[in-house]
């Protein structure tokens, strides 16, 4: 993801570039914490980087999508109105939505839906409507809800979203390249409390997507490893993981990252899975 001149901290400018770079976009944004100005610049940049059409880092800034976006002037880029004095969403806008949503782009390859300030202006019953598009959305579309505190949107749409918070940098995922060598290593110490401690900061849904990610990552390097082939990356772990693990036991522990992957992306809890996956490893390998 190109960044051009936001203001952001390194670990989210690192979690967006990967989930960016890997494909991995969620179809819902929840952008929290620091100020409203700083949460709108955000959003604005996301919404540039959805209807960008450069083929390179996007938004590239420069192209007509970019620059329309940045204008707040894209016909894919709709902005939710609210009625009345308080600007509330109500349940009629959001069923709009919702029909608007499931028509092709006009000039980009997505369309942006924003929803601003969310903990004041989106009931509980609008974002219950809005659930039911978020649990099947239409391809191509970007929903993002921008709000003080995502801990007052209802547990089932922040399920549904990633939650990027400004004000706090664990929240949205601390490193979790270090956290997956951390449980990879104590993993091989065969130290079961290390790997319950490790495990246990599983707790949070993006944080945990995350690091399941890079634990995949580091089992392959360290398989690639083991068949004589020098690993791009992680080249620690990788060496470690292949004195020890046999390629059977690689090929298990792939399987069951990627079968806790799914887990959460089935809405089961981070802290079940992280219980879950401690079990597993502790059976493959101990
Ligand atoms: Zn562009």
């Amino acid at each position: 993801m190109n960044f051009l001149d936001l203001q952001l901290n390194t670990s989210l400018k690192n979690s967006l570039s990967s989930l960016d770079k890997g494909n991995r976009m969620p179809h819902a944004l929840i952008i929290s914490g620091d100020s409203k100005e700083n949460r709108e610049a955000l959003c604005g940049h996301l919404a540039a980087w959805a209807v960008c059409s450069s083929d390179g880092d996007r938004p590239c800034g420069k192209c007509k999508n970019c620059k329309n976006a940045f204008d707040k002037a894209h016909s894919d880029i709709y902005f939710a109105k609210g009625s009345g004095k308080t600007k509330i969403y109500k349940a009629e806008e959001i069923r709009e939505i919702i029909r608007d949503a499931s028509i092709k782009p006009n000039q980009a390859d997505r369309k942006v839906y924003i929803f601003e300030e969310c903990d004041k202006k989106l009931s509980e019953i609008s974002q219950n409507i809005l659930l039911k598009t978020l649990e099947e959305p239409p391809q191509d579309i970007l929903f993002i809800l921008t709000c003080e505190n995502a801990k007052n949107l209802l547990e089932t749409i922040r399920s549904r979203a990633v939650t990027l918070n400004l004000g706090d940098e664990r929240e949205v995922g601390g490193k979790p390249k270090e956290l997956a060598e951390e449980i990879l290593t104590s993993m091989l110490l065969s130290s079961e409390i290390e790997l319950m401690k490790s495990t246990y900061m599983l707790n949070e849904r993006f944080l945990t997507l995350e690091t399941l990610y890079s634990i995949v990552i580091m089992l392959r390097d360290g398989l690639c490893a083991q068949s004589g082939f020098a690993p791009e990356n992680n080249t620690d772990i990788a060496e470690k993981l292949c004195r020890k693990l046999t390629k059977a036991q690689f090929l298990e522990l792939i399987d069951i990252t990627n079968s806790a992957q799914l887990k959460i992306n089935q809405n089961v809890s981070a802290e079940l899975v992280g219980t879950w996956l401690c079990s597993q490893y502790r059976k493959t390998v101990w």
